[in-house]
């Protein structure tokens, strides 16, 4: 087996109360990804980072596992917490293909991770649940970047069971949302039962089992729906609606089907009707190498799923975070923009938080 060329990659959310860690275990697996450095080059995109399948094996240790995975690595999006963005998606459709519900060990559930565990049963996407901050644990002894296993087993009795405990309640807390949910390394079937994989987004311990885990769920429930049509029209998601400067209100969208260009007509949802409007420029970060280049941005002219990448159009205020962004001709736009309206619509009794 070997990475098939028809599936895009998999989009993967990081979910879970704040302060519990979202930010630092994005920014461990886009820096861990830069240091492996040479094997395949980890990519930013606008609102999301891509970690190649080479760069997820070389970090497990075991690059003959390549072979194994038909995925061509997975694409982390920076899921916004805020409102708006959570209470469109949770109804309108799965935020991501896959997600990582973030829970800090000490703490254990608060308010915003019983909610990511709702909308995710709701839509049936495959999760992993990680249970970070395990370095704070009185007396934990922290051994970088190392699978859980390995430092788990340098650590002393007490510090072992304390963390057995801890982790017992997270799994006791998953089990009163009616999830059965074991530690990783025990789970058999991942469809019947979640992972729960300790780690410490501070150290980097853990952080290459979330990685296989992820590459595992994404083999197993997701083949089906990541075939993509790359010369289809593009249908994504408006991540932010942002302000910047010399161009206006902008979207960062994830495409997650089809094709976007330069050029091309698009639909957005928004509170009233849909917007209709035609793409001036496309949009990505420049490599970290042109840091100094006067625009942040570099343009280019296309992008295919999955990718993210930022759109400037006329017209876009009023635009909705979490809202469908859509490719349209003059045959399809009515059709096309009826359906986003009436998907807008359905969610409309929450608008006054919005
Ligand atoms: P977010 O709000 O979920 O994005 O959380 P952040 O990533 O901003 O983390 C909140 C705080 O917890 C910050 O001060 C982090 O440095 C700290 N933090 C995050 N992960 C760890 C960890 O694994 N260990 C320790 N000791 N601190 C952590």
């Amino acid at each position: 087996m070997a990475v098939n060329e028809n599936l895009r990659t998999p989009i993967v959310s990081v979910m879970g109360h704040v302060d519990h860690g979202k930010t630092t275990l994005l920014d461990r697996i886009r820096g861990s990804a830069v240091a492996d450095g040479e094997a395949g080059a980890i990519t930013q995109h606008i609102g999301a980072t891509e970690v190649p399948i080479e760069n997820i094996v070389n970090k497990c240790g075991d690059p003959s596992l390549k072979d194994k995975f038909i995925v061509p690595g997975l694409l982390f999006i920076d899921t916004p917490g805020h409102h708006a963005f959570t209470s469109l998606r949770s109804r309108g459709g799965a935020l991501a293909d896959l997600a990582i519900v973030i829970v800090d060990i000490n703490e254990g559930f608060m308010p915003q991770t019983i909610e990511s565990l709702h909308i995710l049963k709701r839509f049936k996407t495959p999760f992993v649940v990680v249970a970070n901050k395990i370095d704070r644990i009185h007396g934990w002894e922290a051994n970088k970047n190392l699978p859980f296993l390995a430092t788990y087993n340098k650590q002393s009795e007490r510090v072992r069971s304390d963390l057995d405990n801890k982790l017992y309640e997270v799994i006791g807390e998953l089990y009163n949302i009616g999830f059965n949910s074991e530690r990783y390394d025990r789970v058999n079937d991942f469809q019947r039962n979640i992972g729960v994989i300790p780690i410490s987004a501070a150290t980097g311990e853990g952080i290459a089992d979330v990685l296989m885990i992820l590459l595992g769920l994404a083999q197993r429930f997701l083949e089906g729906n990541l075939h993509y049509d790359a010369k289809a029209p593009g249908i994504g998601t408006v991540l932010e609606v942002k302000e910047e400067k010399g161009l206006g209100t902008t979207l960062d969208i994830i495409l997650y089907d089809g094709i976007i260009k330069k050029g091309d007509t698009i639909v957005v949802g928004s509170l009233g009707d849909p917007i209709q409007t035609k793409i001036r420029a496309l949009l990505k970060p420049r490599p970290l190498s042109e840091i100094k280049a006067e625009e942040k941005f570099q343009r280019v002219s296309e992008v295919t799923a999955a990718v993210g990448v930022k759109i400037s159009a006329p017209n876009l205020d009023g635009a909705l975070a979490g809202a469908p962004v859509r490719v349209a001709s003059p045959d399809t736009i009515d059709a096309i923009t009826e359906e986003i309206k009436s998907e807008i619509e359905d969610v409309q009794i929450d608008t006054d938080t919005i």
